[in-house]
């Protein structure tokens, strides 16, 4: 489903990836981890080109992009295979929930309202938020409105999704309702996950593959049974000493 080869970006003389190369298969989830300030959004900025990467090539589901050869098109394409959930949820603040979900349906999906509505209905039920449909978002709690733009994400059936630390923002007592959307979805195995987070116990429950990325690279990646406990790089081994998982 995605394939990246040699991938760089720079941002000016600062050379923030340096080189990724990864595959990840239709429906498998992957939750990238790693310290601050070492290109794990950068990557899924440029999967998603929010950020047009320097050289390297990226394939998701059949569209290829090489940044030596880009053109707008290309861009456009690129941009429609994924959905990109952020730590600070970006709802419209002047649109209901509902309407939050059902705008891009109508919009750009061309969806007629009522078809909209009835997705968007069903969508919500999902993600627990039901009786919210009406409120705004600035009314609910951090966590329901993540919900809400996972939610959002849902609705657009990209195959892939990629979440940048979608809990990193919340107080602690609302990551785990935002964990819990998160990881049903994974269980219905039909949208290719990558998943920034510093949560590794939730990166343990639910990745088939977890990727230890460090300055720019993928230093090592397994099953998080042999990244969590048998880890072979002496730089993973000092990361993990901060965190245990069972
Ligand atoms: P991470 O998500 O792993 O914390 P980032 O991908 O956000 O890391 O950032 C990697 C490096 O790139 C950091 O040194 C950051 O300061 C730099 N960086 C990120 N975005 C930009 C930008 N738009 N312009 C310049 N430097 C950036
Ligand atoms: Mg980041």
């Amino acid at each position: 489903m995605i394939h990246i080869e040699n991938l760089h970006k720079n941002y000016g003389d600062l050379e923030v990836l340096k080189g990724i190369n990864l595959d990840v298969k239709a429906g498998e989830v992957v939750a990238i981890v790693g310290p601050s300030g070492t290109g794990k959004s950068t990557l899924l900025r440029c999967l998603n080109l929010l950020e047009i990467p320097t050289a390297g090539t990226i394939t998701i589901d059949g569209v290829t992009l090489q940044a030596e050869k880009i053109t707008n098109k290309s861009i456009y394409e690129m941009r429609r295979k994924s959905t990109m959930i952020f730590q600070g949820f970006n709802l419209f603040n002047n649109k209901t929930v509902l309407e939050n979900i059902t705008l891009a349906l109508v919009v750009v999906k061309k969806m007629s309202r009522a078809h909209a509505v009835e997705k968007g209905r069903r969508i919500l039920a999902q993600v627990g938020l039901a009786d919210k449909e009406n409120d705004y978002p600035e009314t609910l709690s951090g966590g329901q409105q993540q919900r809400v733009a996972i939610g959002r994400a849902m609705a657009l059936e990209s195959k892939v999704m990629l979440f940048d630390e979608p809990t990193s923002a919340l107080d602690p007592c609302l990551v785990g309702e935002v964990l819990a959307v998160i990881k049903q979805l994974t269980l219905q195995h039909n949208t290719t996950m990558l998943i920034v987070t510093h949560e590794m116990q939730f990166a343990y429950d639910v990745a088939d593959c977890i990727i230890y990325m460090d300055e720019g690279r993928i230093i090592e990646s397994g099953t998080p049974q042999a990244f969590f406990h048998e880890p072979k790089e002496e730089k993973t081994r000092q990361f993990l000493q901060f965190f245990s998982v069972r």
